[in-house]
Protein backbone atom coordinates (compact mmCIF):
# COMPACT_ATOMS: atom_id res chain seq x y z
CA UNK A 1 0.00 0.00 0.00
CA UNK A 2 1.48 3.41 -0.29
CA UNK A 3 1.71 6.01 2.02
CA UNK A 4 -0.63 9.19 1.32
CA UNK A 5 -0.74 12.69 2.91
CA UNK A 6 -3.40 15.02 2.32
CA UNK A 7 -3.84 18.34 3.71
CA UNK A 8 -5.62 20.98 2.88
CA UNK A 9 -4.27 23.93 -0.32
CA UNK A 10 -3.62 26.31 2.07
CA UNK A 11 -3.43 27.44 5.66
CA UNK A 12 -3.81 30.96 6.64
CA UNK A 13 -4.48 31.80 10.46
CA UNK A 14 -4.05 34.75 12.39
CA UNK A 15 -5.61 37.80 14.15
CA UNK A 16 -8.62 39.21 11.60
CA UNK A 17 -7.62 36.90 9.24
CA UNK A 18 -11.49 37.29 7.60
CA UNK A 19 -10.55 40.70 6.66
CA UNK A 20 -8.59 38.76 4.27
CA UNK A 21 -10.64 36.91 2.35
CA UNK A 22 -10.56 38.43 -0.68
CA UNK A 23 -6.82 37.88 -0.92
CA UNK A 24 -7.91 34.26 -1.16
CA UNK A 25 -10.23 34.16 -3.12
CA UNK A 26 -8.90 36.35 -5.91
CA UNK A 27 -6.27 33.17 -7.37
CA UNK A 28 -9.41 30.81 -7.24
CA UNK A 29 -12.18 32.97 -9.08
CA UNK A 30 -14.20 35.99 -9.78
CA UNK A 31 -16.98 35.97 -7.08
CA UNK A 32 -17.30 33.64 -3.68
CA UNK A 33 -20.78 32.56 -2.03
CA UNK A 34 -20.19 32.86 1.70
CA UNK A 35 -22.41 31.29 4.22
CA UNK A 36 -22.79 31.68 7.54
CA UNK A 37 -25.53 31.84 10.17
CA UNK A 38 -27.84 35.10 10.20
CA UNK A 39 -26.04 35.64 14.07
CA UNK A 40 -22.50 35.03 11.95
CA UNK A 41 -23.28 37.43 9.43
CA UNK A 42 -23.88 39.97 11.90
CA UNK A 43 -20.79 39.55 13.44
CA UNK A 44 -18.52 38.90 10.80
CA UNK A 45 -20.28 40.27 7.87
CA UNK A 46 -19.03 44.15 7.81
CA UNK A 47 -15.30 42.83 8.11
CA UNK A 48 -15.70 40.48 5.60
CA UNK A 49 -17.30 42.85 2.87
CA UNK A 50 -14.68 45.69 3.92
CA UNK A 51 -12.00 43.35 2.56
CA UNK A 52 -13.86 43.21 -0.94
CA UNK A 53 -13.92 46.89 -1.36
CA UNK A 54 -10.38 46.86 -3.29
CA UNK A 55 -10.51 43.54 -4.94
CA UNK A 56 -10.80 42.73 -8.22
CA UNK A 57 -13.02 39.63 -6.59
CA UNK A 58 -16.57 39.96 -4.84
CA UNK A 59 -19.01 38.65 -2.47
CA UNK A 60 -22.49 37.09 -1.70
CA UNK A 61 -23.15 36.52 2.11
CA UNK A 62 -25.85 34.02 2.08
CA UNK A 63 -27.87 32.60 5.41
CA UNK A 64 -27.52 29.31 6.49
CA UNK A 65 -30.51 27.59 7.18
CA UNK A 66 -29.01 25.38 10.13
CA UNK A 67 -29.11 21.42 8.90
CA UNK A 68 -26.28 20.29 6.60
CA UNK A 69 -28.72 18.39 4.59
CA UNK A 70 -29.57 17.45 0.58
CA UNK A 71 -32.21 19.91 0.39
CA UNK A 72 -30.43 22.41 1.74
CA UNK A 73 -27.30 21.70 -0.55
CA UNK A 74 -29.42 21.77 -3.72
CA UNK A 75 -30.69 25.43 -2.49
CA UNK A 76 -27.00 26.91 -2.26
CA UNK A 77 -25.80 25.37 -4.94
CA UNK A 78 -29.03 26.87 -6.88
CA UNK A 79 -28.25 30.12 -5.24
CA UNK A 80 -24.43 30.06 -6.16
CA UNK A 81 -25.44 29.37 -9.58
CA UNK A 82 -28.24 31.96 -10.37
CA UNK A 83 -25.58 34.98 -8.18
CA UNK A 84 -22.33 33.71 -10.49
CA UNK A 85 -20.84 32.74 -8.32
CA UNK A 86 -17.47 30.12 -8.78
CA UNK A 87 -15.84 29.72 -5.42
CA UNK A 88 -17.66 28.60 -1.73
CA UNK A 89 -17.15 29.57 1.55
CA UNK A 90 -18.14 28.46 4.75
CA UNK A 91 -18.13 30.87 7.61
CA UNK A 92 -18.83 29.16 11.37
CA UNK A 93 -19.54 26.06 12.71
CA UNK A 94 -18.90 22.30 11.67
CA UNK A 95 -22.16 22.14 10.24
CA UNK A 96 -21.65 25.35 7.48
CA UNK A 97 -18.42 24.42 7.11
CA UNK A 98 -19.62 20.57 6.03
CA UNK A 99 -22.39 22.69 3.96
CA UNK A 100 -19.76 24.77 2.08
CA UNK A 101 -17.53 21.87 1.22
CA UNK A 102 -20.73 19.84 -0.05
CA UNK A 103 -22.22 22.58 -2.07
CA UNK A 104 -18.68 23.21 -3.90
CA UNK A 105 -18.81 19.63 -4.43
CA UNK A 106 -21.54 19.54 -6.00
CA UNK A 107 -20.17 22.50 -8.08
CA UNK A 108 -17.07 21.20 -8.75
CA UNK A 109 -15.62 25.11 -7.34
CA UNK A 110 -12.75 25.56 -4.81
CA UNK A 111 -14.13 25.95 -1.12
CA UNK A 112 -12.72 28.03 1.61
CA UNK A 113 -13.13 26.99 5.19
CA UNK A 114 -13.14 29.88 7.75
CA UNK A 115 -13.63 28.43 11.07
CA UNK A 116 -15.17 30.73 13.84
CA UNK A 117 -13.67 27.90 16.85
CA UNK A 118 -11.00 25.51 17.16
CA UNK A 119 -13.32 22.85 18.17
CA UNK A 120 -12.36 19.75 16.52
CA UNK A 121 -10.62 18.73 13.49
CA UNK A 122 -12.43 18.88 11.12
CA UNK A 123 -12.57 21.55 8.86
CA UNK A 124 -8.47 20.56 7.10
CA UNK A 125 -10.17 17.25 6.16
CA UNK A 126 -11.73 16.12 2.74
CA UNK A 127 -15.18 14.52 4.43
CA UNK A 128 -18.60 16.68 4.84
CA UNK A 129 -20.91 14.94 7.68
CA UNK A 130 -24.87 15.12 6.22
CA UNK A 131 -27.87 14.33 8.15
CA UNK A 132 -31.24 14.35 7.46
CA UNK A 133 -33.95 17.26 7.35
CA UNK A 134 -34.44 16.57 11.11
CA UNK A 135 -30.95 16.30 12.41
CA UNK A 136 -30.35 12.80 11.95
CA UNK A 137 -26.72 11.55 10.91
CA UNK A 138 -27.57 10.22 7.27
CA UNK A 139 -23.99 9.44 5.63
CA UNK A 140 -19.78 10.52 5.50
CA UNK A 141 -19.79 12.42 1.88
CA UNK A 142 -16.28 11.81 1.20
CA UNK A 143 -14.75 14.74 -1.59
CA UNK A 144 -12.35 14.56 -4.22
CA UNK A 145 -9.70 17.16 -2.40
CA UNK A 146 -9.01 18.67 0.95
CA UNK A 147 -10.10 22.63 1.06
CA UNK A 148 -8.42 24.70 -1.31
CA UNK A 149 -8.04 27.20 1.82
CA UNK A 150 -8.66 27.13 5.31
CA UNK A 151 -8.57 30.55 6.90
CA UNK A 152 -9.01 30.66 10.80
CA UNK A 153 -9.49 34.20 12.32
CA UNK A 154 -7.80 34.16 15.95
CA UNK A 155 -9.82 37.16 16.90
CA UNK A 156 -12.97 35.58 16.40
CA UNK A 157 -12.14 31.94 17.35
CA UNK A 158 -10.40 33.47 20.87
CA UNK A 159 -13.86 35.48 21.52
CA UNK A 160 -15.65 32.15 21.50
CA UNK A 161 -17.55 30.69 24.31
CA UNK A 162 -13.98 28.61 25.95
CA UNK A 163 -15.86 25.15 26.41
CA UNK A 164 -15.35 25.44 22.79
CA UNK A 165 -11.45 25.38 22.25
CA UNK A 166 -11.64 23.05 25.19
CA UNK A 167 -13.15 20.19 23.48
CA UNK A 168 -10.99 21.09 20.21
CA UNK A 169 -8.17 20.09 22.98
CA UNK A 170 -10.07 16.59 24.30
CA UNK A 171 -10.15 15.95 20.06
CA UNK A 172 -6.46 16.58 19.55
CA UNK A 173 -5.44 15.29 22.39
CA UNK A 174 -6.54 12.05 20.91
CA UNK A 175 -4.58 12.38 17.47
CA UNK A 176 -1.51 11.42 18.41
CA UNK A 177 -2.35 8.07 20.79
CA UNK A 178 -4.91 6.78 17.81
CA UNK A 179 -2.07 8.21 15.41
CA UNK A 180 0.93 5.47 16.96
CA UNK A 181 -1.39 2.88 17.26
CA UNK A 182 -2.73 2.93 13.72
CA UNK A 183 0.96 3.30 12.20
CA UNK A 184 2.12 0.52 14.81
CA UNK A 185 -1.47 -1.60 13.30
CA UNK A 186 0.29 -0.76 9.72
CA UNK A 187 -3.54 0.62 9.54
CA UNK A 188 -4.95 2.24 6.79
CA UNK A 189 -5.75 5.80 6.86
CA UNK A 190 -8.65 8.20 6.31
CA UNK A 191 -6.39 9.38 3.19
CA UNK A 192 -6.77 5.38 1.68
CA UNK A 193 -3.35 4.56 1.82
CA UNK A 194 -0.24 4.19 4.79
CA UNK A 195 0.91 6.61 7.12
CA UNK A 196 4.09 9.54 6.44
CA UNK A 197 6.44 9.96 8.94
CA UNK A 198 5.83 13.46 8.26
CA UNK A 199 2.00 13.18 9.15
CA UNK A 200 3.17 10.86 12.74
CA UNK A 201 5.31 13.72 13.56
CA UNK A 202 2.67 16.47 13.10
CA UNK A 203 0.78 14.46 15.48
CA UNK A 204 3.42 13.98 18.24
CA UNK A 205 3.52 18.05 17.47
CA UNK A 206 -0.24 17.85 18.17
CA UNK A 207 0.48 16.29 21.77
CA UNK A 208 3.30 18.28 22.83
CA UNK A 209 1.99 21.39 21.67
CA UNK A 210 -1.30 20.64 24.00
CA UNK A 211 1.10 19.47 26.79
CA UNK A 212 3.00 23.04 26.65
CA UNK A 213 0.09 25.51 25.93
CA UNK A 214 -3.14 24.25 26.79
CA UNK A 215 -3.61 25.12 30.46
CA UNK A 216 -2.24 28.86 29.26
CA UNK A 217 -4.63 29.23 26.30
CA UNK A 218 -7.29 28.05 28.46
CA UNK A 219 -6.77 30.57 30.61
CA UNK A 220 -5.93 32.76 28.11
CA UNK A 221 -9.29 32.63 26.38
CA UNK A 222 -11.28 32.28 29.91
CA UNK A 223 -9.71 35.93 30.48
CA UNK A 224 -11.12 37.24 26.96
CA UNK A 225 -7.10 37.42 25.59
CA UNK A 226 -5.63 36.25 22.37
CA UNK A 227 -1.93 34.94 23.46
CA UNK A 228 1.03 33.28 21.66
CA UNK A 229 -0.23 30.25 23.52
CA UNK A 230 -4.62 30.37 22.08
CA UNK A 231 -2.07 30.58 18.39
CA UNK A 232 -0.32 27.43 18.95
CA UNK A 233 -3.83 25.58 20.43
CA UNK A 234 -5.76 26.44 17.60
CA UNK A 235 -3.45 25.14 14.95
CA UNK A 236 -2.68 21.75 17.29
CA UNK A 237 -6.45 21.68 17.37
CA UNK A 238 -7.21 22.58 13.94
CA UNK A 239 -4.24 21.76 11.69
CA UNK A 240 -1.92 19.29 13.53
CA UNK A 241 -4.72 17.31 14.77
CA UNK A 242 -6.71 17.27 11.55
CA UNK A 243 -3.57 16.03 9.64
CA UNK A 244 -2.83 13.62 12.03
CA UNK A 245 -6.24 12.02 12.04
CA UNK A 246 -6.55 11.94 8.61
CA UNK A 247 -3.27 10.62 7.09
CA UNK A 248 -1.95 8.44 10.08
CA UNK A 249 -6.04 7.10 11.23
CA UNK A 250 -7.92 6.99 14.41
CA UNK A 251 -8.33 3.98 16.61
CA UNK A 252 -10.18 3.61 19.78
CA UNK A 253 -10.40 6.64 21.17
CA UNK A 254 -12.98 7.88 18.59
CA UNK A 255 -14.47 4.49 18.40
CA UNK A 256 -15.11 4.58 21.83
CA UNK A 257 -16.76 8.29 21.11
CA UNK A 258 -18.96 6.75 18.64
CA UNK A 259 -20.19 4.03 21.05
CA UNK A 260 -20.87 6.99 23.77
CA UNK A 261 -23.67 8.30 21.43
CA UNK A 262 -25.47 6.00 22.04
CA UNK A 263 -26.43 6.43 25.50
CA UNK A 264 -28.69 9.54 25.40
CA UNK A 265 -27.54 11.14 28.68
CA UNK A 266 -24.11 11.97 27.12
CA UNK A 267 -25.86 13.78 24.15
CA UNK A 268 -25.20 17.31 25.62
CA UNK A 269 -21.72 16.72 25.60
CA UNK A 270 -19.12 18.03 22.98
CA UNK A 271 -17.19 15.63 20.46
CA UNK A 272 -13.93 16.00 21.74
CA UNK A 273 -15.38 16.12 25.27
CA UNK A 274 -16.30 12.26 24.86
CA UNK A 275 -13.14 11.24 22.54
CA UNK A 276 -11.29 12.97 25.63
CA UNK A 277 -12.27 9.96 27.27
CA UNK A 278 -12.28 7.56 24.57
CA UNK A 279 -8.48 8.30 24.84
CA UNK A 280 -8.21 7.78 28.39
CA UNK A 281 -9.52 4.44 27.67
CA UNK A 282 -7.18 3.02 24.87
CA UNK A 283 -4.67 4.23 27.38
CA UNK A 284 -6.35 1.59 29.33
CA UNK A 285 -6.48 -0.83 26.91
CA UNK A 286 -2.37 -0.72 25.70
CA UNK A 287 -1.44 -0.58 29.42
CA UNK A 288 0.21 2.80 28.51
CA UNK A 289 3.02 3.87 31.06
CA UNK A 290 1.25 5.32 34.33
CA UNK A 291 3.32 8.52 33.54
CA UNK A 292 1.42 9.01 30.21
CA UNK A 293 -2.27 8.15 31.92
CA UNK A 294 -0.92 10.66 34.61
CA UNK A 295 -0.45 13.68 32.53
CA UNK A 296 -3.44 12.61 30.25
CA UNK A 297 -5.52 12.76 33.62
CA UNK A 298 -3.72 15.81 34.78
CA UNK A 299 -4.23 17.53 31.66
CA UNK A 300 -7.89 16.70 30.79
CA UNK A 301 -8.37 18.45 35.02
CA UNK A 302 -6.66 21.34 34.62
CA UNK A 303 -8.61 22.31 31.67
CA UNK A 304 -11.75 20.97 32.33
CA UNK A 305 -12.14 17.69 29.92
CA UNK A 306 -13.87 14.55 31.43
CA UNK A 307 -11.88 12.25 33.06
CA UNK A 308 -14.89 10.06 34.82
CA UNK A 309 -18.21 8.66 33.38
CA UNK A 310 -20.03 10.92 35.34
CA UNK A 311 -18.02 13.86 34.42
CA UNK A 312 -20.06 12.43 31.06
CA UNK A 313 -23.27 12.54 32.35
CA UNK A 314 -23.22 8.60 32.98
CA UNK A 315 -24.38 7.73 36.40
CA UNK A 316 -24.59 4.10 35.36
CA UNK A 317 -21.59 2.72 35.29
CA UNK A 318 -23.05 -1.39 35.34
CA UNK A 319 -21.39 -3.79 33.02
CA UNK A 320 -25.16 -4.14 31.42
CA UNK A 321 -25.45 -0.35 30.77
CA UNK A 322 -21.98 -0.24 29.08
CA UNK A 323 -21.58 -3.15 27.12
CA UNK A 324 -23.66 -1.98 24.27
CA UNK A 325 -21.43 1.06 24.33
CA UNK A 326 -17.99 -1.53 23.82
CA UNK A 327 -20.05 -3.44 20.93
CA UNK A 328 -20.83 -0.42 18.96
CA UNK A 329 -17.42 0.65 19.59
CA UNK A 330 -15.91 -2.64 17.96
CA UNK A 331 -18.13 -2.62 15.09
CA UNK A 332 -16.32 -3.70 11.70
CA UNK A 333 -17.17 -0.68 10.20
CA UNK A 334 -15.80 1.53 12.96
CA UNK A 335 -11.73 1.90 13.59
CA UNK A 336 -10.81 0.03 17.33
CA UNK A 337 -9.63 -2.90 14.63
CA UNK A 338 -6.69 -0.03 14.09
CA UNK A 339 -5.49 -0.79 17.52
CA UNK A 340 -2.05 -3.32 16.71
CA UNK A 341 -4.07 -6.26 18.41
CA UNK A 342 -6.86 -8.19 18.91
CA UNK A 343 -9.87 -6.25 20.62
CA UNK A 344 -13.09 -8.04 22.07
CA UNK A 345 -15.94 -5.77 23.42
CA UNK A 346 -15.50 -7.23 27.34
CA UNK A 347 -12.14 -5.87 26.83
CA UNK A 348 -13.43 -2.57 26.05
CA UNK A 349 -15.61 -2.97 28.24
CA UNK A 350 -13.89 -3.02 31.35
CA UNK A 351 -11.07 -0.39 30.03
CA UNK A 352 -14.24 1.98 30.20
CA UNK A 353 -15.03 1.03 33.78
CA UNK A 354 -11.07 0.77 34.79
CA UNK A 355 -11.04 4.62 33.11
CA UNK A 356 -13.48 5.67 34.94
CA UNK A 357 -11.97 4.03 37.91
CA UNK A 358 -8.50 5.52 37.54
CA UNK A 359 -10.79 9.47 36.53
CA UNK A 360 -11.88 8.77 39.99
CA UNK A 361 -9.14 8.07 42.20
CA UNK A 362 -7.00 10.72 40.31
CA UNK A 363 -10.15 13.10 41.26
CA UNK A 364 -9.90 11.96 45.10
CA UNK A 365 -6.12 12.31 45.06
CA UNK A 366 -6.74 16.13 44.29
CA UNK A 367 -9.23 16.71 46.70
ZN1 LIG B 1 -12.72 13.88 16.30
Amino acid sequence: MARIYNSPGKYVQGPDALAELARYVEPLGSKVLALSTPSGIERIGDKVRRGFESSSADVALEAFNGECCDTEIARLGEVARAAGCDVIAGIGGGKVLDTAKAVAYQLNAPVIVCPTAASSDAPCSALSVIYTEDGAFDRYLYLNANPDVVLMDTTVIAAAPPRLIVSGMGDALATYFEAKASVDADGSTCAGGQATAAALALARLCYDTLMADGVKAKLAVEAGCLTPAVEHVIEANTLLSGIGFESCGLAAAHAVHNGLTLLPETHAMLHGEKVAFGALVQLVLEDAPTETIEQVLGFCMEVGLPTTLADLGVEDASRDHLMPVAERACAATDTMGNLPFAVTPAMVCDAIIAADALGRYYHLDGE
